[in-house]
């Protein structure tokens, strides 16, 4: 297989070397206060024979799912292959039998971002790359500090010094070294870009680096096998995913998660693309509002308890829009006060305990469900655990 960047906004091809991050001809549109222009896929020909079909339980350690960099090159921490939750009260509760958790939670930091982090570890190792370099609202900087610490890469985090105290302890625990912002993510962002085009690190800005889309594919043919198993196992005939519920803030894990349907739609390992629902809060809806507009307008201060899920410019915005537009993809906005409702009723109903952001995904769910076929298979995905910002969750118990 030839792996390769493409634009799929103009159609470019590009190499997958160090220093390529953007299309060099779209990118040069970029407009000021606006989502990056020229975000790059990746993309392969050739044989993909292997990776076709029923072959067995999909594995990202085993790479049974297309990658384009070398299994050898991974560290070695065990990212994905997280579990599917059946989560049998709520189940009951909310009348939806076929609803399921998959618990990014559970990855070796504690959140989704690990997925794109060890892709992103991979890449350097195979390229000799000592050092990595990003701006995050905290999930990303922790997780690359600590799938860092396995790869023996050295990390330095651009982080706002508003990040919940835990994202930043984990940081620095991991060994990394961390630059405190005071300003927003979106501050961060561009300190960060100037750090890594000054210097020989690369970036593992979300969005920017195409691998940070790529790596977090591999979530969604882990949803397809394990609704297939769950299914077999239940004596269900493999009746499809319907509605996969989604956290976005910058928009990266939304694109991900397409990719992996795109890749799945080509590789006709399903059938049809499932309705997928961008999740946000009211006081960080830049996608939302464009997906009704049509149009990314001026920024808008970002103001939610869901930190991860806070921008002002999506960065990874105009590309989540492309896929949402292109795939009939929705749209759903949730107040704070229904992220923390919706975080106590998952974790008392399901013992699954879930950061506001990823609370934001399930409100999500429960806010539209009236309108779903209760038959239907749903998830939610559980981008991070609620042990990294108790400080907001007790603010959902009304403790403070
Ligand atoms: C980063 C993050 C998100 C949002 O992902 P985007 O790619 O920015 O849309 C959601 N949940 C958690 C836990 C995150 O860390």
């Amino acid at each position: 297989m030839r792996w390769y960047y493409h634009c799929p906004a103009c159609g470019a091809d590009y190499d997958i070397v160090p220093g390529r991050y953007l299309c060099d001809r779209c990118s040069a549109l970029q407009k000021p206060q606006q989502p990056l222009a020229g975000i790059l896929e990746v993309e392969w020909d050739g044989d993909d024979g292997e990776y076709r079909g029923e072959k067995g339980p999909v594995r990202a350690d085993d790479f049974r799912i297309p990658l384009p960099v070398e299994p050898r090159w991974f560290p070695r921490i065990p990212v994905g292959n997280t579990p599917l939750w059946e989560p049998s009260r709520l189940r009951e509760k909310l009348g939806f039998k076929r609803l399921f958790l998959k618990d990014d939670t559970c990855n070796p930091t504690g959140s989704f971002k690990d997925r794109a982090s060890i892709l992103v570890a991979a890449f350097a190792a195979q390229h000799g790359i000592r050092e990595i370099a990003l701006a995050s609202t905290g999930n990303a900087a922790s997780s690359m500090a600590g799938i860092g610490a396995a790869a023996g890469i050295d990390v330095t985090v651009f982080l706002p010094s508003s990040a919940p105290q835990a994202k930043r302890i984990q940081v620095l625990q991991y060994g990394a070294a961390l630059r405190q912002v005071e300003g927003t993510y979106d501050v961060a962002f561009d300190l960060s870009l100037e750090y890594t085009s000054a210097g020989k690190a690369l970036s593992r800005n979300t969005g920017y680096n195409p691998l940070t889309i790529e790596g977090k594919k591999t979530v969604s043919y882990e949803i397809v096998e394990q609704i297939a198993s769950a299914d077999k196992a239940s004596g269900q005939a493999g009746s499809a995913l319907a509605h996969l519920f989604v956290p976005v803030g910058d928009g990266v894990i939304l694109s991900g998660v397409y990719r992996g349907f795109e890749n799945l739609l080509r590789l006709e390992r399903i059938k049809t693309m499932p309705t997928i629902w961008a999740c946000q809060a009211d006081g960080s809806s830049a996608v939302a509002r464009a997906l009704q507009t049509g149009e990314f307008g001026p920024p808008v201060a970002s103001s939610t308890i869901a930190d991860s899920i806070a921008v002002d410019v999506p960065r990874n915005g105009a590309h989540a829009l492309g896929k949402l537009s292109r795939y009939g993809g929705r749209a759903i906005c949730v107040s704070d006060r229904e992220i923390l409702d919706a975080q106590r009723e998952l974790a008392s109903t399901s013992g699954l305990f879930a950061e506001p952001s990823s609370s934001a995904a399930f409100a999500g769910f429960l806010k539209v469900r009236d309108s779903l076929d209760p038959a239907s298979g749903v998830v939610v995905l559980i981008t991070g655990t609620g042990l990294k910002d108790t400080a907001s969750a007790a603010r959902g118990l009304e403790l403070f």
